[in-house]
């Protein structure tokens, strides 16, 4: 199996998550009862516990706020992946997405650099949304 295998868990509560990122489009779930902006995708809202959402799309920008670089691959990627590095990434929105950035200068992200989003195709059409340092022009 391999990166471009992976389908996404067919889940009701992630489904608009992972059918909008069929269109490249990354939405967010906003909470109807107390507007709170979730991420990851969730059955209930962890303020209020609201089951109503709104999805709205990201802007995809964000700013480094942790990273981590791994120099060994994980059962779905192949070693010329490697090595590959493991960010949290704080949207412009305010909530933090765990993800990857991605790009040849990769192994140079820090904390407080400026990213924007870019996607990884997956199985069946769908996306993975990963990060690229801002000032690069690679993918
Ligand atoms: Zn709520």
């Amino acid at each position: 199996m391999s990166q471009t295998d992976y389908l996404p868990p067919a889940r009701p509560a992630t489904a608009p998550y992972w059918e909008a990122t069929r269109s490249r489009v990354l939405v967010l779930q906003r909470c109807r009862a107390c507007g709170l902006l979730i991420h990851h995708p969730r059955e209930a809202c962890p303020n209020c516990l609201g089951q109503d959402f709104a999805w709205q799309a990201s802007t995809g920008r964000g700013v480094v706020h942790a990273v981590s670089v791994h120099h060994r691959p994980f059962e779905v990627m192949g070693p010329e992946e490697c090595p590959y590095v493991v960010a949290f990434v704080e949207l412009d929105e305010g909530v933090r997405f765990l993800s990857n950035i991605v790009g040849a200068d990769r192994l140079a992200a820090a904390a407080g650099d400026r990213v924007r989003l870019v996607w990884k195709p997956v199985a069946e059409g769908y996306h993975l949304p990963v990060f690229a340092r801002e000032d690069t022009t690679d993918q």
